[in-house]
């Protein structure tokens, strides 16, 4: 039975992958041993590590000026590894407040003592973003912080202000979904579990230039720390870097690279919108300028009928479209490894579901 996955995360990861890791698993690279037993000082693992970090820098397009670190944590410790590693204690650092995720990150900040503010013009975060220029932002902040998708509400900025400010980007929920520009960032963040692998695996990519020397706090927690040791300054997640390595391959010559994945990603996007605007019964709240093509938010109005949907889809396999507990909505995540195929299929359940309700 395969059953089609549209969880928000950790999200589906693709078949081949999950057939490679189980015909490697009890000898990696025909070393004896699985990848998880392997020392992280091996030859075998330090060649690992350093050609994710170099797979990393040639997908996102990355130059010499930028450092990729593999890291653990998940998104949660980046909401104050970011400002512990790019600003200082009293210093102002801006950030969007654009739902469940970005106000995590700007809790954060406070605790770590910056002086946070909060920018951005007008905005209902349940169904659009706010507007980022110069006119609301102070010229003099260290960074500006967005989350690029907001995995919770359905919304994503596809492009990116330029306000002379640096921006530091959450790109947990749509890292290496379409090739982002990053101009004028300066520092952008993912865990694994979404687009690029599994949960234990936190990317960071970061211009050198703007890391301050902050000696005074704990070393782990200090960009220096990893990079200056290779992303292997203590036992790194070994088996969460073996996959997003697979899943790096995967994308590089199953898909064709982040170019043909964002072609897909679209047609995914496309697909069920379509599909939800045609409806009489199912509508998306998020308005068109906003919407998210990896985390697609919609409901039927009510809670109950939401429910039964959930329900339908399941037992059609197809799981994984409950919305996040903070909100009674339904909600499909077309991450990566999600397929056009699964896309329609989910599709032609709410028609059905929507045929057997009239
Ligand atoms: N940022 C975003 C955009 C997320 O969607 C999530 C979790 N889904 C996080 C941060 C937190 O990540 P983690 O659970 O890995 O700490």
């Amino acid at each position: 039975m395969t059953t089609i996955n549209f969880s928000a995360g950790p999200g589906a990861l693709p078949k081949s992958v999950l057939k490679q890791i189980q015909s490697e698993l009890f000898s990696y690279k025909n070393s004896g041993a699985s990848v998880m037993e392997l020392s992280h000082r091996s030859s075998e693992i330090i060649e690992l590590i350093e050609e994710t970090v170099e797979g990393f820098k040639r997908l996102l397009e990355l130059d010499d000026d930028w450092e990729v670190m593999l890291l653990q944590g998940g998104g949660t410790l980046q909401f104050s590894m970011v400002p512990l590693n790019l600003s200082r204690e009293g210093d102002l650092i801006e950030y969007a407040d654009t739902g469940y995720w970005s106000k995590k990150a700007i809790n954060e900040a406070k605790l770590c003592k910056r002086k946070v503010s909060v920018v951005g013009f007008g905005s209902d975060i349940d169904t659009s973003l706010p507007v980022i220029d110069s006119a609301c932002t102070s010229g003099s902040a260290r960074y500006l912080h967005l989350c690029s998708n907001n995995t919770v509400e359905g919304t994503q900025f596809r492009d990116f202000p330029d306000i002379g400010t640096p921006l530091v980007l959450d790109v947990s929920s749509d890292m290496l979904s379409y090739r982002m520009n990053l101009d004028n960032v300066s520092c952008i963040y993912a865990h694994a579990q979404k687009n690029i692998g599994l949960s234990g695996l936190t990317v960071v990519a970061v211009r050198k230039k703007y890391i301050l020397e902050n000696n005074d706090i704990p070393q782990l927690l200090q960009y220096r720390s990893h990079i200056e040791s290779k992303s292997n300054y203590h036992t790194p997640p070994v088996f969460s870097i073996y996959v997003a390595n697979l899943m790096q391959k995967w994308l590089e010559n199953e898909i064709g690279g982040v170019a043909a994945m964002e072609e897909i990603n679209n047609q995914k996007a496309k697909l069920l919108y379509d599909s939800i605007d045609a409806s009489n019964m199912f509508r998306c709240p998020v308005g068109v300028n906003y919407r998210s093509k990896m985390n697609i938010v919609f409901t039927t109005g009510h809670e109950e009928t939401d429910d039964k949907f959930v329900a339908f889809c399941k037992e059609r396999n197809i799981i994984g479209v409950a919305g996040h507990r903070s909100q009674k909505r339904l909600r499909a995540s077309l991450y990566n490894a999600v397929t056009i195929e699964d896309v329609k299929a989910l599709t032609e359940v709410i028609s059905l579901f929507e045929k057997q309700a009239y």
